[in-house]
């Protein structure tokens, strides 16, 4: 017999990372689970689905994960699908002309892991090394606190050069947070880079997943109705009303659900229109007033198929250009091989300028950078390609943002928040979007006086970082 808090039913609004991460924490933990998500498919913002125009399979964008994702790993874990991830301690940095410079951790202790390769690197002049050197040297002590500050105007402070900022901090950090440098938390620069590359050679391993990502995360239904939960898919909630003890859920089909407890696990833009939808109190026009506060950054993604192999690398950051990274999919997702032809996705973070560029001009600019890295493309034929602009793909972490990003607790009782965006320390990634759906599923627990914990701490700091971090 389960304790009487763990016969509650729970209903879990959004089917994206964060809400399943909550609805698979809560149904192992005993509770009685129904997650309902308005599209045909798992997975919300890290999402694939069969394109219509080139009949492929595609990710929305990829999606890369790094050691340092404790709890997104620890998601992977629970779903059975940890095996589907490929991990790579190395990045290759590419110059136009081909010039490779390889990053990857040597035996040496954290913060040094990557020193050798980094002194080794050709994309940077010794001058521009004592550059990095000496910014890299300010995150080392402490994360600072959240302030006015910018990371662009930290990159002045600290002497970063245009070429620097352009071949080092951009591919690092900018496109990991996914935001220019002057709407950058220096808080969120200085935590990432310190757990993803300074506190040990596991923080900054890149991982990327292996199967399409919505049958990756597709995997959290059949864990769920192991358990005894239900994923109700093209379930699109309008409405809430509470009944007694309960809330009743309808969707916009017309379905009605029943639920002991909500977990709101939306993006922040969609949580502000459900929010008419609830009783008004102060709470919540504090919470609606803070909603305003948050905004957009976009990613662009341009997915494109050659008749031959047009590189024998996995992944690489591409330098000067405006496409930042390629990812060699033919040859990182098994179900993309395709007999020496390759298929490679080409990621452009804080795409602004690329919203309103019709997609053929995209396509074009593309490919003729491609072949300033790999003369192969120039022969190539391109037999397909197609471009994804995610106008909404994360929140930019802009300074102060914290003051704002609320916790899992709501104005409403027995609602819970969950989301990227909540306050989880994380910046807009899956790795948050667990760490949120976790932190709501232990806020319900406690609520109902079981004191489960689902959080998974970080990786500690090793080597000389023990003393220094
Ligand atoms: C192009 C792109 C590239 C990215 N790259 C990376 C990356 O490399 N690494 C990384 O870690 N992160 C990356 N991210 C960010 C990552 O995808 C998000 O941070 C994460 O997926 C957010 O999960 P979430 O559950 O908080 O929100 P969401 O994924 O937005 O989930 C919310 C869910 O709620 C559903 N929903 C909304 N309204 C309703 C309603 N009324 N009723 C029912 N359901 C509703 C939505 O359909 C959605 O499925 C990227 C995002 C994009 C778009």
């Amino acid at each position: 017999m389960l304790p009487l808090a763990r016969q509650r039913s729970v209903t879990v609004v959004g089917g994206g990372v964060s809400g399943i991460a909550a609805a698979c924490a809560l149904a192992d933990r005993g509770y009685r689970v129904q997650l309902l998500e308005q599209r045909p498919y798992l997975g919300g913002r890290a999402c694939s689905y069969e394109h219509p125009g080139t009949g492929e399979v595609i990710d929305n964008c990829q999606h890369i994960l790094l050691g340092c994702c404790t709890n997104l790993i620890d998601l992977y874990r629970r779903l059975g699908v940890e095996d589907q991830i490929y991990w790579s301690s190395a990045i290759t940095f590419l110059e136009p002309g081909g010039r490779r410079s390889v990053f990857e951790p040597s035996s040496m202790p954290a913060p040094l892991h990557t020193s050798a390769s980094f002194l080794k690197a050709k994309c940077f002049s010794t001058a521009d090394k004592v550059t990095i050197a000496a910014g890299i040297r300010a995150f080392l002590f402490q994360t600072p606190v959240d302030s006015e500050e910018n990371f662009a105007q930290w990159l002045e402070k600290h002497h970063q050069t245009e070429q620097v900022i352009r071949r080092f901090w951009h591919p690092v950090l900018a496109c990991a947070l996914n935001e220019e440098p002057e709407f950058i938390s220096v808080k969120y620069a200085a935590r990432f880079f310190r757990q993803a590359f300074l506190f040990s050679a596991e923080g900054g391993k890149m991982g990327i997943p292996m199967l399409p990502l919505s049958e990756l995360y597709g995997r959290a239904q059949q864990y769920m109705e192991e358990r005894g939960g239900k994923v109700h898919l093209h379930t699109s909630v309008e409405s809430f009303e509470p009944v007694g003890e309960q809330w009743r859920v309808r969707s916009e089909e017309g379905q009605v659900f029943h639920g002991d407890s909500v977990i709101l696990a939306l993006p922040f833009e969609a949580l502000d229109r459900l929010i008419l939808e609830l009783p008004r109190n102060d709470a919540s026009r504090q919470l609606s007033f803070d909603l305003g506060s948050f905004s957009h950054s976009p990613i662009t993604s341009v997915h494109l198929w050659f008749d031959r192999e047009i590189t024998d690398l996995t992944h690489a950051a591409l330098l000067d250009t405006t496409t930042q990274w390629l990812f060699h999919k033919s040859k990182l997702q098994p179900g993309h091989a395709n007999g020496g032809r390759s298929y490679v996705e080409l990621v452009i973070s804080a795409s602004k300028a690329l919203m309103t560029m019709p997609r053929t001009e995209v396509i074009d600019l593309a490919r003729r950078e491609l072949e300033l890295f790999f003369p192969e493309v120039a022969e190539a034929v391109l037999v397909k390609a197609t471009v994804t602009k995610e106008m909404r793909a994360t929140y930019s972490i802009r300074p102060m943002l914290d003051r704002v990003r609320p916790g899992a607790m709501s104005p409403w009782k027995n609602i819970y928040l969950a989301g990227d965006w909540t306050a989880t320390g994380w910046p807009s990634t899956m790795e948050s979007g667990v760490r949120s759906g976790y932190l709501a599923a232990e806020a319900l627990a406690r609520e109902n006086q079981d004191t489960a914990s689902f959080l998974v701490p970080d990786l500690a700091p090793t080597g000389w970082m023990r003393l220094l971090a």
